[in-house]
């Protein structure tokens, strides 16, 4: 094949996937005609892509509905179960998985109790507890694009090692053993990153191109930071671990072994380990007054305004707030903002805080992101 076959096989395969992204992005049905108004494409380009992407099995015909009625328009729109993505979470005393279908919509989910976490056999019980998850859903191995893991830690894909991950009590461990028994191409990555990501994929493609900073609230506190619409790692690929930013020196101990950090005073361990109650318990009992709840969780505001004003301060950005906590938050969101704002010289209100779109299954949803978005990225 010439250089310029290549070029004309490869715009063509550009203007395939952009109408097969318009057609993704626009959630109903789309005809013809609004393809080639609002793509600038002629009709007979508009229906040569769309012959390919319906018998690549990408598409299928859909109807518009008519605000007039009358007969419904055919319209065109995405198949949902060409492919399945697979998301696990990982953490010390369960394994969690879901499976998403190519709109990243969660279609099954499932939690596994592990008693005790053992390093040397963690990649084979997540390979069986997968395959009984898929028999149970009847998900056909074939349409499975990949597996996506999050562990909470740092995850150094370059040494294929979880460097560290204090909530697990863990220290180096080895990834090629976690990946070898599962069956499918697998992606690990850093819970709180993977919820950042997950975000992103909830954005509107516009949206996707801004700045946000996400925070990620769970028994683990970590964050992942979007410069441009693109994850900013850090040199060392530590970026946005705001869990361990220093709020109160020499504070209460964190998982770390350090003192004051901001996990140490808003991780959700403050209600499940130290009282010994579920989150929805905590803030059940607070919603009834328990004024011991009450002032534990003055507290966790506190700390959180400063944490996400610092935030503010260094990016000059959305703060999204994401992961188990973050759920319960949106009846004391006016008074976080109210906090956050009073701490800051240039904000008169704390509009800039938001809430994300997924609160407890973020990190899995975004590892099953990665997959789709290469498949999508191909098309
Ligand atoms: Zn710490």
């Amino acid at each position: 094949m010439t250089e310029g076959n290549v070029t004309i096989t490869e715009r063509r395969r550009k203007t395939r996937n952009k109408m097969y992204r318009y057609i993704y992005d626009s959630h109903v049905p789309v005809s013809k005609q609004q393809l080639a108004k609002e793509m600038g494409y002629s009709l007979p380009t508009v229906q040569q892509n769309i012959t390919e992407l319906l018998s690549a099995g990408l598409i299928r015909p859909g109807e518009i509905q008519k605000l007039t009625g009358g007969r419904p328009a055919v319209g065109y729109t995405v198949e949902d179960g060409v492919r399945y993505s697979v998301g696990i979470s990982v953490s010390s005393t369960n394994i969690r998985m879901l499976i998403t279908n190519i709109l990243l919509e969660q279609l099954a989910y499932k939690t596994i109790r592990i008693p005790v976490f053992e390093e040397s056999q963690i990649g084979r019980q997540i390979a069986d507890e997968l395959e009984v998850f898929l028999k149970e859903q009847k998900i056909p191995s074939e349409k499975i694009l990949g597996v996506g893991l999050t562990f909470p830690g740092v995850v150094d894909l370059e040494k294929d090692t979880i460097v560290l991950s204090p909530t697990l009590r863990m220290k180096d461990l080895s990834l090629k053993n976690v990946r070898e028994p599962i069956p499918y191409p697998v992606f690990i990555a850093n819970d709180s990153t993977s919820g950042g990501d997950a975000e992103w994929f909830g954005l509107s493609p516009e949206e996707r191109t801004e700045n946000f900073v996400y925070l990620f609230l769970e028994n683990g506190i970590g964050g992942a930071v979007f410069i441009n619409g693109h994850p900013y790692l850090g040199s060392q690929r530590r970026s946005a671990e705001f869990g361990h930013m220093c709020l109160q020196p020499h504070g209460r101990l964190c998982n770390c072994g350090k003192k004051g950090c901001l996990e140490a005073y808003c991780s959700a361990y403050r209600f499940t380990r130290d009282l010994g109650i579920s989150a929805e318990d905590f803030f059940a009992g607070l919603e009834e007054g328990n004024a011991e709840y009450r002032a534990l969780w003055e507290e966790v505001l506190d700390y959180l305004a400063i944490a996400v004003n610092n935030l503010r301060m260094a990016f000059d950005c959305n703060v999204i707030l994401g992961g188990l906590v973050s759920g319960y938050i949106e009846p004391y969101l006016p008074i976080l903002r109210e906090k956050a704002a009073a701490l800051n010289p240039f904000e008169s209100d704390g509009s800039y805080i938001r809430l994300g779109h997924y609160p407890t299954r973020a990190g899995m949803m975004g590892v099953a992101g990665h997959f789709t978005k290469q498949f999508i990225d191909d098309i």
